[in-house]
């Protein structure tokens, strides 16, 4: 069947690369004949028929903006039956072919459930925890990075001034990927991530001695959100290694800011991919990259996928931070 409308929503947290995977979708689909709709506040948008039409226009000057144009939100009713049913409705009165959904695992899931109901779906992975087990890297991720780093090499400026230890949590929720690339391109002292257990002591007072030893006066430690206690571990350090200390919650900061290059054609060529594969008459599929090369899953087999966590670069990040 030929595809002649689709649709596109985007869900759950918000990621910086969002809006040029938008941009990319809606005129990928219009060079093809095929319309557009776009839906606004992810799901809740199919349950209360909120969509519109777009055209080559709706999506000027958004490529370099971080948010989402079509908002998002997450959506309790949509994991209903009822809020699926009426979800699923509006597809079919507005004769959608195809949904393409961008957010993460909680939005793969939604997109399973309309697949499985008959409205064919296709997910871009958008997060900034680059949590998701089938992709190297997710949009939004590069530019979370490069908010993250950018905020700490400030922090430093003031920890060295002031002979302070910077104790900083960023985003990730169950991942360490943000914190430990962050860690490395900040040169942290320690970095903490939920993947590798610490050891208070030996992980960080011993080191902050250690390196005090050869003379350094400032420390940066980062942690990621899934160790927690921040606030408190920065009181711990401060009272066994005699360094002042501060903690430091980036917060959503992380989320914000113009897209990235890396960010911005990753976006591009998964919104484009995307189509091709509602054209193909494909449904029910993640689009990935590995080793620069676009893929796609099955939904169900990328969600049970596992994140391997880069335990070499772990090392190598601990190697040089003496
Ligand atoms: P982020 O990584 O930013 O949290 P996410 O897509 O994982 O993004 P969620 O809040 O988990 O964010 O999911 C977004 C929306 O997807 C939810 O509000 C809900 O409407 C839908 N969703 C989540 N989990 C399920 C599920 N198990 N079944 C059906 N729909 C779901």
């Amino acid at each position: 069947m030929a595809i002649r409308k689709i649709a596109i929503l985007t869900s759950g947290g918000d990621a910086p690369g969002m809006n040029a995977a938008v941009r990319a979708v809606v005129r990928t689909a219009l060079g093809r004949g095929i319309d557009i709709y776009g839906v606004y506040r992810g799901y809740n948008g199919l349950i209360n028929g909120d969509l519109q039409p777009m055209h080559l226009r709706s999506v000027s000057d958004i490529i370099h903006r971080g948010g989402t144009v079509l908002y998002t939100a997450r959506s309790p009713e949509f994991c209903t039956e009822a809020g699926l049913q009426k979800a699923v409705k509006t597809c079919q009165d507005a004769g959608i072919d195809g949904l393409v959904v961008l957010g993460g695992d909680g939005t793969f899931r939604g997109a399973q459930d309309l697949s499985r109901r008959g409205i064919p779906c296709v997910g871009l992975p958008c997060t900034i925890d680059n949590d998701i087990a089938c992709c190297e890297q997710t949009i939004g991720y590069d530019t979370a990075l490069n908010t993250c780093m950018e905020m700490v090499d400030k922090l430093r400026d003031t920890s060295q001034s002031h002979d302070r230890c910077s104790v900083v949590e960023v985003m990730g929720r169950h991942c360490g990927y943000l914190a430990l690339n962050v860690g490395i391109a900040v040169g942290a002292t320690s970095i903490l991530v939920p993947e590798v257990p610490f050891d208070f002591e030996r992980d960080i007072v011993e080191r902050m001695n250690q390196t005090a030893a050869t003379g350094k006066k400032h420390f940066i430690i980062v942690v990621a959100e899934g160790i927690g206690g921040v606030t408190k571990l920065t009181k711990r350090i401060e009272e066994e290694t005699g360094v002042e200390s501060r903690a430091t919650i980036l917060g959503h900061v992380q989320r914000g800011g113009n897209p990235t290059v890396s960010d911005r054609v990753l976006a591009s060529r998964m919104g484009n991919y995307a189509v091709d594969l509602l054209c193909d008459g494909r449904s029910n599929r993640v689009v990935a990259i590995n080793n620069d090369c676009l893929t796609d899953y099955d939904i169900e087999e990328a969600l049970h996928m596992k994140k391997v966590f880069d335990t070499d670069l772990y090392r190598m990040a601990h190697e040089i931070s003496i």
